[in-house]
Formats: C-alpha cells, structure tokens, sequence
C-alpha cells in the first residue's frame, strides 16, 4: 500500500463473489447484455447529476452536455464506457462496486440449485448490473470522480475475489469503464458490432451515447490521406425517453426493449399500456407486465414501484406510491407535471395528487390485465406467474373488487384439473337453472380440495364448485362476498342450501329421514360429548358416511393452520358432525350398542377431520379403536 495513492486491496462481499461466479458460467450465451447494464448505469449517473444540478449548477463544473461515450481500441482489446454523470466518491466506489445492496440476495443465490445456477433467466431476474462486465473481461478498471468534488478514485479488479481501490487526478467528473476484454470476447471490440448493441438495447434512454467517427480527407482519387485523420462523435441513439413520443411511433420492438432496460429483464414482457394523460392531472405512464417473476416477489422489502420522472427529470427508483401492493409486480415509468422536482418518498406520501395518480394507474393496470386476459395462453403465464398476488387485490382494495374478481382464475370441478384456468364469468356463464350462489371449497392441496366429502352432492347433481388451495385463498374468499351479484358460499360451512336447484319432493324427503334418525343423531350426540358443537343428519353426501362442518361465519381450517403455524394462538372451535343417512355405516351404527357404539362414533368423526386435512387431537386412540373395530 503506497500511500501517495492511498492504494487498498479489498475482498468482495460474499454474495458479490457468488454472484460474479454464476454469472460467468450461466449468462455465456447473453455476454453482450453487459454493454446495457453498462449504459444504463451511466445514464442513471447523467440522470442523477441533472437532479442534484437543480439545486446546485455548479455541480456541471462547466459542462451540462450529458452524455455517454464509448470506445474501443482493437489492438488492446480494450471497451470503454465513459459518462459525465454524477460519479462516485471513493466511499461510493467501495460499497457500490464490492457488495451487494439488495436484501435478500444473499438467500436468492444460497437456493439456487446446481441444474438452476445454469439458467440464465433466473440470474436474470436479478438484475447483473455492473458485475455482467466480467462476462467479457478479464480485468476492469473504473476511473471515476464525484461531481463536485476534486478527489478522483481508481478501482480495478480481475473479478476473482478482491478489488483494488487508489487516489488518482482525474479532470473529469463522472464514471469512465475501461473493460479489457477476454481473449474469446475481442469481437466486442469492433466499432460495428458495438453500434449495433447500442441501438438494439439503448435507443431509448434520453442521454445521448456518442461513439468517435473518424474521418480522413480524400485525394483526387477518393483515397485516404494519411496523417489527415479527424475524429468526431457521433450519436448512435435516438436519444429520446421513449415514453415521451408519440405511441403510433414506437415499435413492439422499442417498447421491449425499454422493458429490459427499466425492468433489469432478459426476457420480453408480456404486455405494457402506454398513455398520456392532460388535465386535471398531467402524466404519462408506460407499464409493463413482466413474463416472469423477481426472485424478491414475496420479499417484504423487495423492489417494486416505477421509474419516476418529473417533467423528464429522473426522481427515483422503485417509487411504490403509485402502485398498490397487490400489483407490485408492474414495471414501468412514471412521468408527471404535477409533482415538484424536490419531490422526496416522505413528501409522496403526504400529497395528494399522489393519490389520484395511484388510482389512475391502478385502472390502467388492471385494464391493462383484462385486455391481456383476451389472449388465453399469455394470461395463463401471468396468472401462474403473479396470480396469488393478484389475490391479495380484493382485500386491499376494496373498490376494485369487482373489477379484480373479473381477472383471477381458479380450478373448479369441471374440470377437476388442478391449473388454475376458469374465470368467475365462466363459472356464472355454466351456472344451473335455478342456481343462485357461486360455490368454493377451500383446502390445504388441490386434491384434498377436489376429493373432499363436502363435493358428493355438488358433483351428484353437477353443481360446478370452484377449487381453492392456494396459502391466500380463505384470505381472498373472506373479502369476496360476491361477483356479478351472486354470493360466493364456501360449502363446507354453515346450512347446505341449494336454494332453487333442489325441488319440494326432495326437501320433503330430506325432512323425513331427519326424522327418522333424531334417535341416532341424540346417541352419537351422547357419545362424543363435547367434542362436537352439534350432530345432524346431512344431504350433502353420496359415497362418505360422515363430513365436519364449520359455523358459518367461523374461520376456516386453512386460515386456523396458518395463524396457528404463525404462533397466534386461536380459540377452540368445535365442529358440526353430519352423518349420511343412507350410508352403510351409519345404519350399521344403528344397530350397535355399548362400547362399540362410542368407538364407531369416534371413528366417524376422527375420520371426517381427516378428510378435511385437519390433525386428530389423539391420533393413537383413533388408530386403537379403529383396530378394535377391524377386529370385531
Ligand atoms: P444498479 O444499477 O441496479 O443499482 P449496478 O450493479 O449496475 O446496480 O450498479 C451498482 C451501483 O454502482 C449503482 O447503483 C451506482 O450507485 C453505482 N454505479 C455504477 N455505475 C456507475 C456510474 N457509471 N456512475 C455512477 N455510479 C455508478
Ligand atoms: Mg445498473
């Protein structure tokens, strides 16, 4: 360590190691994304110090022109990328340049398996970011110098474990990114190809990327001259904020390629909605909807909101005011007049415009959901990619409950197929005569929901009944009353009323052998105590002798195990016991008296909470006397 030039060698942060790791091996057949992240990073530097210049001109030390260049020199084997943004200070450079900060990083890389560390789509959901520039290089060298400030710093790595930070004089401010290529990445180092990169994934940042032209004058014979050599630069890019032209303009291809930049995405997006809005309130708004999900979806503290500008100014990253939770994988940009350029998150949350913005692009994207729904199998990709985010809507936002109900599909029994593919509109559409209530059963796997007792009936007389197994799904049913004006009934609480579909001969029917079995249902009462809160006769089942039912207005089983297993502690709940009258088993039970009696009840019943996928009080006594019973 010499210290004129306070020269320090520094290890990376762990996941910073792991990530360069992955990276170099998975994302070989994407190396040129690295001139992207590249450029993007620049630009976020032009964007930035355009922001902190508002206040402070002095800060453009002379020179406002943002811009970025790039160069190459075939001979070295050298790219360089270079800004005259914000740059970083030697603090900056240590911690942006040698860790990782986003949280839960660190738990992404540890899950990944051995076969999913080769899957380029999946360190692509992370966002590579400056690392992607050891995909190429051998060696990077950044020169940088924080606008403002006289101390330049030089950071250089090899990508193997440790970075080595020194002082340097440095008269420019901003970031310039020297990559000297490996000896299987020096077709990078070709102006044309180069050019080519720039407009495929940077047409549309608005910070021109300047690459230097050189040009000789000619003889009489159009030769060369030599030693005539001029250079000049040249702008490669558009150099527009795509957002801001007009939509008739862009291409598919432009608005995809905004994505991956906005989004950090290598895929294409499924969809994005592209407005402009003049009046009241005065933005323009482009969002997207990802093909697929971030690794930090379900992280509380994960990235989400959109880019917000203000009259084109960059303001921030990720501003999660504008999209409500449930919608938090929406990507996109937000530029607006009706905000003020020192707008800060605190103030966000205080101003009301903010309000009325987040509603209107709340509308667009659900909008934008429900055109997207027209085409059946890339809704199916969102759905099984964001669905259960999307079922987090209806209880965070009460107005658009109707509107969100519309958008979620769900598995049902017609067509006992556990992909979750029918709408409510579909069910209502194929919904019987005389049927008033959208009907739902709620259990822990698809196939205790789709063989549960509580279906006899319904599939006896082909009533459709939605299928739900997802963590949230209690969660969304308890804030879904209705849909189209037709309430949504879980089947395996309170009365079985089928209203319409069953005729008077059938009730009355059902009536009489309620009578008939009053003896019964009072023994079996007797035997189970106060196991049970009551014992009925049901017509509900057709192949099962004996179903629990829950009060009406109780929590649900799935609810109870997930607040049980979150250590809240819930109050006992005793369930309804109904017995099939016409089942072999229970007119068994007819006949039997004394200890057997209670045996054959308590098996009934333990059974019957089985069946819901819920855990015996006693599991051994259960096995006893079923043992007792088989022996009998
Ligand atoms: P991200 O851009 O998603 O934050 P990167 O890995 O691309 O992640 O960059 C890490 C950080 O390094 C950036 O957030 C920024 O603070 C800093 N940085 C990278 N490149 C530049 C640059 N050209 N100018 C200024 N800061 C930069
Ligand atoms: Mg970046």
């Amino acid at each position: 360590m010499t210290t004129a030039t306070h020269e320090e060698t520094l290890g990376f942060q762990t996941e910073v190691k792991q990530l360069l790791h992955l990276m170099i091996h998975s994302l070989y057949s994407n190396r040129e994304i690295f001139l992207r992240e590249l450029i993007s990073n620049g630009a976020d530097a032009c964007d930035k110090l355009r922001y902190a210049a508002l206040d402070n001109d002095a800060l453009y030390e002379g020179d406002s022109e943002l811009r970025i260049e790039i160069e190459h020199d075939a001979e070295a084997g050298t790219v360089t990328v270079r800004d005259n943004g914000i740059g970083m200070s030697r603090d900056e450079v240590v911690s942006n340049l040698g860790t990782i900060a986003r949280s839960g990083t660190a738990d992404f890389l540890k899950q990944l398996s051995g076969e999913q560390q080769k899957d380029a789509r999946l360190i692509g959901q992370f966002g590579v970011g400056f690392y992607s520039g050891f995909i190429v290089a051998d060696e990077i060298r950044v020169r940088t110098r924080k606008a403002g400030s006289a101390e330049g710093v030089e950071w250089r790595s090899r990508g193997e474990g440790e970075f080595t930070v020194a002082d340097i004089d440095r008269e420019l401010h901003g970031t310039e990114i020297v990559l000297h290529l490996k000896e299987d990445a020096k077709e990078f180092a070709d102006d044309f190809r180069l050019q080519s990169l720039v407009r495929k994934y940077s047409d549309h940042i608005e910070v021109p990327v300047r690459m230097p032209k050189v040009e000789s004058a000619r003889d009489d014979e159009g030769n060369a001259i030599e030693g005539s050599e001029i250079t000049t630069w040249e702008t490669v890019n558009e150099a527009t904020a795509l957002w801001s032209r007009p939509k008739g303009e862009i291409s598919d291809e432009e608005y995809q390629a905004f994505y991956k930049h906005v989004a950090h995405d290598f895929s294409d997006p499924l969809t994005w909605s592209h407005n402009k809005v003049e009046g009241k309130l005065e933005y323009t708004s482009l969002l997207y909807v990802p093909g697929r999900a971030p690794f930090d979806l379900y992280e509380r503290d994960g990235a989400r909101g959109v880019k917000l500008y203000v009259q084109r100014v960059f303001i921030m990253d990720d501003a999660e005011q504008f999209l409500p939770l449930y919608l938090r994988f929406i990507k996109g940009v937000l530029d607006t007049r009706d905000l003020s350029l020192n707008v800060s998150r605190e103030l966000l949350q205080q101003d009301p415009k903010v309000e009325k913005i987040r509603s209107a692009l709340t509308k667009r994207a659900l909008d934008m959901l429900k055109k997207l729904a027209k085409d059946k199998a890339a809704y199916q990709t969102f759905w099984n990619t964001f669905g259960s985010v999307l079922k987090e809507g209806p209880a965070e936002d009460f107005a658009n409950r109707e509107k969100i109900a519309g958008l979620l599909r769900f598995s049902t029994t017609h067509t006992d197929s556990a992909t979750q593919d029918q709408s409510l509109a579909d069910y209502v559409e194929r919904m019987q005569e005389g049927q008033q209530k959208i009907y739902y059963i709620v259990a822990d796997s698809f196939n205790a929901a789709k063989s549960s007792p509580h279906l006899e009936i319904f599939r006896k007389k082909g009533i459709e009944v939605l299928l739900l197994n997802d963590r949230v799904d209690e969660w969304l049913m308890s804030h879904l009353n209705e849909y189209d004006g037709k309430a949504l009934v879980d089947v395996a609480k309170g009365e079985l009323d089928l209203g319409d579909i069953e005729d008077e001969e059938e009730k009355q029917a059902q009536e009489e052998t309620a009578k008939s079995k009053e003896d019964l249902v009072k023994r079996v009462k007797e035997a189970l105590g106060d196991q049970v809160q009551e014992v009925k006769v049901t017509h509900r089942l057709t192949d099962s002798p004996a179903c629990v039912v829950l009060p009406e207005h109780e929590m649900g089983f799935q609810m109870r195990r997930i607040m049980e297993a979150a250590g809240q502690p819930m109050p006992e709940v005793k369930p309804i016991l109904e017995l099939n009258p016409v089942h072999a088993l229970v007119a068994k039970l007819e006949g039997v008296e004394g200890e057997a009696f209670g045996d054959l009840a308590h098996v009934l019943l333990d059974q019957a909470i089985i069946a819901e996928g819920g855990h015996l009080d006693d599991p051994a006594a259960y096995v006893k006397r079923l043992n007792a019973l088989l022996m009998a």
